[in-house]
């Protein structure tokens, strides 16, 4: 959307606080990651928890046009909800599924990750009562010491799976659990998949790795073949350094913005009341180096942030009741990085994604 038309969009609504989500830059973001992959390599687009907070009902569709295969989702419910949209592309459960939402794999025609034989015997069951042969995808356990199959028994297991009638290994997987800190280790699990994806990997079966942080350190090569992506889908590097992502050119999404109720003089300052609060997902510690935009100024926060309201000296701006405060995001030229955002908030950017409340107005940018 050409920036006139976005600003006159956006204007159009009453709001008090509110996140606006860009979604030609999300569709923008997921061509890009996609057209970087090698041939044939499958996007496996990961919109779990309310596509980060980016709305995923309404966002899938721009998922599909940036060229993702698939997508992958934490459990069931969040499965169901890709179904109301999407009834083509295979939906991928990451999470264990609990024992009586088993059936409803089934009603959502969704894949889960199994992580032992005994799990992937009563879906065997349950497949064969149905008439039907259940795709799934295993889930390796290279390291983490979680939920999946602890590889050093992964020949085992997956030899007594491939027994079963009615289950069809569709994809073995692993999570990689510290591909934005710790290189060695990271190398280390994707050895630990390589080899069982030797021994058990078909023409049809997706291997996959990769998360965002996981592309830096990690040729995308055989025996791998397709990529789980999640935070960079949203323009969010997962490297403070770059990390070799920045000739993506990838763009933030989500901004987060409200206003200015009333402005007051204080000490010599000019203090802003600010209709955000930690009920709208503005943590109440703050570190001293944080700031917001008004006026395309960065503003200091001052005092405590209350469940409703929140301060900020205004006193270099000429600010008045009714003016924009923004958070994160562009305002006349000058940004707050959501990177910059969760630091001084004490988050991981993914955090700050999921924590917006619903009290906090979604306009959505066609
Ligand atoms: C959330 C998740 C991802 C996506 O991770 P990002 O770091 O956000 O890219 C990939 N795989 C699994 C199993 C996950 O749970």
């Amino acid at each position: 959307m050409d920036k006139n038309v976005k600003d006159k969009f956006v204007n159009t609504y009453i709001k008090r606080s509110w996140i606006e989500v860009d979604f030609d830059k999300l569709e923008s973001n997921v061509r890009k990651i996609k057209n970087s992959l090698p041939v044939g390599v499958k996007y496996v687009g990961v919109v779990k928890a309310d596509a980060y907070g980016h709305c995923m009902p309404q966002a899938l569709m721009r998922f599909i046009k940036g060229g993702a295969d698939m997508f992958a989702v934490a459990n069931l419910y969040e499965a169901s909800r890709v179904r109301e949209v999407v009834s083509d592309r295979p939906v991928l459960v990451l999470s264990p599924v609990l024992k009586e939402e088993r059936p409803l794999v089934f009603d959502y025609g969704a894949t889960p990750a199994v992580s032992s034989f005994d799990e992937a015997k009563a879906f065997d069951k349950l497949a064969s009562e149905r008439g039907k042969i259940l795709s799934v995808h295993i889930k390796l356990d290279t390291g983490m010491g979680r939920a999946g199959v602890w590889f050093e028994r992964a020949d085992e297991i997956i030899s007594q799976i491939l027994t079963l009638k009615n289950i069809k290994i569709n994809g073995i997987f692993s999570h990689l659990s510290s591909a934005d800190t710790d290189r060695e280790y990271t190398l280390s699990q994707v050895e630990r998949i390589r080899t069982i994806a030797q021994k058990f990997a078909t023409d049809d079966m997706l291997i996959h790795i990769h998360n965002s942080a996981g592309l830096r350190y990690v040729p995308i090569e055989p025996p791998f073949n397709a990529v789980r992506m999640g935070l960079i889908q949203y323009g969010i590097n997962p490297f403070d350094d770059g990390g070799g992502y920045e000739h993506l050119g990838l763009q933030s999404v989500l901004a987060f913005k409200s206003k200015i109720l009333a402005v007051g003089e204080r000490d010599g300052m000019r203090i802003a009341s600010v209709c955000a609060g930690y009920a709208d997902g503005v943590p109440a510690g703050f570190t001293d180096d944080a700031r917001v935009l008004v006026g395309g100024v960065r503003c200091k926060i001052v005092g405590k942030v209350g469940l409703d309201e929140m301060y900020v000296d205004v006193s270099n701006t000429t600010a008045k009741a009714g003016d924009e405060v923004t958070f994160i995001g562009e305002q006349n030229g000058t940004e707050i990085s959501l990177a910059d955002y969760s630091r001084w908030t004490s988050r991981i950017p993914w955090e700050t994604m999921v924590a917006i409340p619903r009290r906090v107005d979604r306009i959505l940018i066609h």
